[in-house]
């Protein structure tokens, strides 16, 4: 479903959503499907990496007070606190590596991110929210998900209740219902805007 009328060409495209919607499932499939087209633009965070994370393919894993010198340096697109005592951000560098070895860039990132991504890049980018078929249905992936402590899961549903009100910031909704239809949907996308 389109916001706006979509350009023919991007060179980067972001996924948002509440946490729990399907973004990182949904990016995964793309990059895999179209492994020489895109790349991934990986984040630095401070929250603490899961069992099935990648240090330097899913995210780089740094402390606070590393965070804190990136923010300092200015070596950052965006950053957002997105859960108290969660950092996380998008690197310059990371941009431009992508950008000079031809790729075009995906993003996963939050609402309030995602605004700074699209501020800045314009119609250089497709930004994509990922809506989830419910509030409930959202929280029921978070919990089966399985990654969250109580106190963690506390703070992502705290959340929720305000990036959904975002549903109609962003270029293009993506209903993740079934997956498999929203994984075909994401790939016409692709298809059609980006390669
Ligand atoms: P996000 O990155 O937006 O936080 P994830 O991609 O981690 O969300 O998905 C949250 C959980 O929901 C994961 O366990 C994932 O396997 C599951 N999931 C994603 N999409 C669907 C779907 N369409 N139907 C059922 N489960 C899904
Ligand atoms: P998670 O801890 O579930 O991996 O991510 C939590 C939230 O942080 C998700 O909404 C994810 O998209 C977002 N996120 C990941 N990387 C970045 C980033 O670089 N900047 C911002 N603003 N949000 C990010």
């Amino acid at each position: 479903m389109t916001n706006q009328t979509l350009l023919s060409s991007y060179d980067m495209v972001l996924f948002t959503a509440p946490s729990g919607a399907g973004k990182t499932t949904v990016v995964r499939h793309l990059l895999e499907k179209y492994k020489d087209d895109l790349g991934f633009s990986i984040s630095v965070t401070t929250r603490s990496q899961r069992p099935n994370e990648v240090d330097g393919r899913d995210y780089y894993f740094v402390s606070e007070d590393e965070f804190k010198v990136l923010i300092a340096e200015n070596k950052l697109v965006e950053w957002e606190e997105v859960y108290s005592g969660g950092y996380y951000g998008t690197l310059k560098s990371e941009v431009d590596r992508l950008l000079s070895i031809g790729k075009k860039l995906v993003f996963d990132i939050d609402v309030y991110g995602a605004q700074s991504i699209k501020d800045k890049f314009g119609n250089r980018c497709l930004a994509v929210y990922v809506k989830p078929p419910s509030f409930n249905t959202l929280v029921k992936r978070l919990k089966d998900r399985k990654t969250e402590n109580l106190d963690s899961l506390k703070k992502r549903v705290n959340r929720i209740k305000k990036e959904l009100l975002f549903e109609h910031a962003f270029d293009y909704i993506l209903l993740n219902d079934v997956l498999e239809e929203t994984l075909s949907e994401a790939e016409k996308l692709i298809e059609n805007h980006l390669i």
